[in-house]
């Protein structure tokens, strides 16, 4: 066989390997079926930008942003540690941010979004109920902010900024 045969089968052999792999990395991760269209990782792409909610001031990075076999988006969020019976209520509000996030930024109104821990994942429904409670939230962070002294900027990094989980409330940040 010539060296150019050898050199094909190599690649080919190459490629069934790194998808296998990236099948089991996969299955590990225990996300759904679903193509990702938002990764909060560098490890195969560049880090994404930050999604940004200016009417109600948030920001915010999902873990994971997944398109379902319906067309529809939905935010997929990591947690480490104990798995509890039902999911906390902070991170519930958490994941509303994210959709609401995702509604602004990919103009898609998400219906749930996944809260996924070691031992379960909990499917959130994105209820009236649980965004007015977000809202509500919002708005009592924002309260106790404007009664506490914000503490003088510590540096002159636009990118820190850019990239805080502060900024939307923040009258420090550079723009
Ligand atoms: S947005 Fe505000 S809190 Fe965040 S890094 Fe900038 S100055 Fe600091």
């Amino acid at each position: 066989m010539s060296d150019l045969w050898w050199l094909v089968l190599l690649l080919f052999g190459l490629a069934i390997a790194l998808l296998l792999l990236s099948l089991r990395e996969r299955r590990k991760s225990r996300l759904p079926q679903a193509q990702v269209v938002y990764a909060d990782t560098d490890l195969w792409q560049k880090v994404p930008a930050t999604l940004v909610d200016q009417r109600l001031g948030m920001v915010g990075k999902p873990d994971y942003v997944m398109r379902t076999r319906q067309g529809g988006l939905i935010p997929v969020e990591i947690k480490t540690g104990h798995t509890p019976e039902t999911p906390y209520d902070s991170h519930r509000l958490q994941l509303m941010a994210y959709g609401l996030l995702i509604q602004s930024n990919y103009a898609q109104i998400p219906q749930y979004g996944l809260l996924h821990y070691p031992e379960k994942v909990f499917k959130v429904d994105f209820t009236p109920e649980l965004q007015a409670q977000l809202v509500e939230t919002l708005e009592d962070i924002r309260w106790i902010e404007t009664q506490i002294e914000a503490p003088a900027r510590s540096h002159s990094s636009s990118a820190r900024c850019r990239s805080c989980g502060y900024r939307g409330i923040c009258d420090h940040k550079i723009i």
